[in-house]
């Protein structure tokens, strides 16, 4: 048996309520329990924060794509290396740190786990030498389905037991935990040098839609009963106007019911919302589109929901969306990394510095934060960087302080060169200070 006390920290607990009060807490193998025995171990928490392990639930920490940045980017840890002596491994890198930094500074913040967001099959074993690597945290890591061969013809002839059947035969082989779609079919149409920039595009020989393939993933994913439901990156990512795309893409999930074996309501989620949240018909009028996203996540009670925050850094990009890297790469001509899976995926790789003096850059930083704060329940809502995509998770600090004060905020924007722009194409400005911790309820 082993018992501990953790005393005289602050305690958060948003479902129960507990708002920073000053509490001993009891534990019991691993379970927290109302007292213990006088030889309990004590852990002196004064002057900390006692909350329960935050959760990472879409980061690229990985992995061969991870890793692919890693090495050809030698620059991003030249001036972030250091080791604390007799306690670390050494640690490197900043936009793409090392597996043992990713341990370390998830569990400076608070961290216990984190999910890697995309995950090759082929590559499966790479993931999880990564993912043995990592201290102190847990990961798990959800393989990539929305342009996968064998889905793509299970699902153009409508079968859906067999792609649920081809699914969990993955999900074993793999030990791979949900259903993860990025740009589903676009990045199939990358391997003809196409996209598919809308949920109605065809899918070149495939003769299937985004939207079949979405919609498919759903029911297969309910007919399993999974954990986590379908897990999506949208198509048209990142391009002015694209909020449509976006809504047409939720509302596939109307009317879809949970199969329920973990008890979550959700059917969908919509990851980094923030990169699919624009409107616009180019980057001279581009405008936030936040609003009007989350005013239909909000009615929606079976979506949940990521940001995606820029915090204005140099970062890597990364994602199995190979046509979009292609796209950024020709915006800033800085490297670029591309690499075919075959018959499963594809992922890009390019550095990109979020310049916070660019006005569509700095739009970006607001947009993000404006998709938290409009969210209603925070329950669905979860605050990511896409580490390291809109800037590397190490920032969660500052996000949550840009969340958390309307102040802190105002005064980011306020350093801005082309503040005025932002004022205009968003709605940041004018929205109210919220401390969410006084509002959340389960
Ligand atoms: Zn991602």
């Amino acid at each position: 048996m082993s018992e501990y006390i953790i005393k005289n920290g602050r305690v958060f607990d948003p479902v129960q309520g507990i708002k920073g009060d000053k509490k001993d807490i009891f534990v019991r193998d691993d379970k927290i329990v109302d007292s213990v025995g006088s030889g309990a171990k004590i852990i002196d928490a004064r002057d900390k924060t006692v909350m329960a392990g935050a959760i990472e639930v879409h980061a690229h920490v990985a992995g061969p794509k991870v890793n692919a940045g890693r090495w050809y980017r030698p620059e991003d840890k030249h001036f972030d290396s250091h080791k604390t002596a007799g306690i670390t491994r050494i640690e490197g890198g900043k936009s793409i740190p090392t597996v043992f930094k990713t341990g370390y500074e998830y569990a400076r913040m608070g961290f216990t786990f984190a999910m890697e967001a995309a995950m090759p099959p082929l590559y499966a074993r790479h993931v999880h030498e990564e993912i043995h690597d990592t201290p102190i945290i847990d990961e798990a890591a959800l393989p990539v389905f929305g342009n996968n061969w064998f889905i793509l013809e299970y699902l153009k002839n409508q079968e859906i037991e067999n792609t649920a059947a081809y699914i969990a035969w993955i999900l074993n082989q793999t030990k791979g935990y949900g259903v993860k779609v990025v740009n589903p079919g676009g990045t199939e149409a990358w391997a003809w040098g196409l996209n598919c920039l809308s949920i109605h595009d065809p899918v070149p020989y495939f003769d299937i839609t985004p939207a079949e393939i979405i919609t498919g993933l759903m029911a297969a994913n309910e007919y399993l009963g999974l954990p986590h439901s379908m897990h999506l990156h949208q198509n048209n990512l990142g391009n002015p106007g694209n909020y449509t795309t976006t809504l047409e893409s939720l509302k596939l999930a109307e009317g879809v019911k949970a199969k329920n074996n973990f008890g979550r309501e959700q059917v969908l989620h919509s990851t980094h919302l923030q990169f699919h949240s624009y409107k616009g018909t180019n980057w001279g009028d581009f405008e936030s589109g936040a609003k009007e996203v989350m005013d239909y996540v909000n009615r929606q009670k079976n979506l949940t929901i990521d940001t995606g925050n820029v915090t204005l850094d140099e970062t890597t990009t990364m994602t199995a969306d190979g046509p979009f890297e292609h796209h950024l790469h020709g915006l800033n001509h800085l490297k670029w990394f591309n690499v075919d899976v075959e018959l499963e995926t594809a992922a890009g790789v390019v550095p990109f510095i979020y310049d916070p003096n660019n006005a569509v850059f700095a739009s970006q930083w607001a947009v993000g934060l404006e998709i938290a704060l409009y969210a209603n329940d925070p329950m669905r809502c979860f605050i990511t960087t896409d580490h390291p995509n809109a800037g590397p998770f190490t920032r969660y600090p500052r996000v949550y302080s840009w969340l958390m004060s309307k102040k802190v905020r105002d005064e980011r924007l306020n350093t801005f060169k082309k503040a005025d722009k932002v004022i205009s194409a968003t709605t940041l400005a004018n929205s109210t200070a919220r401390s969410r911790s006084m509002s959340w309820q389960p």
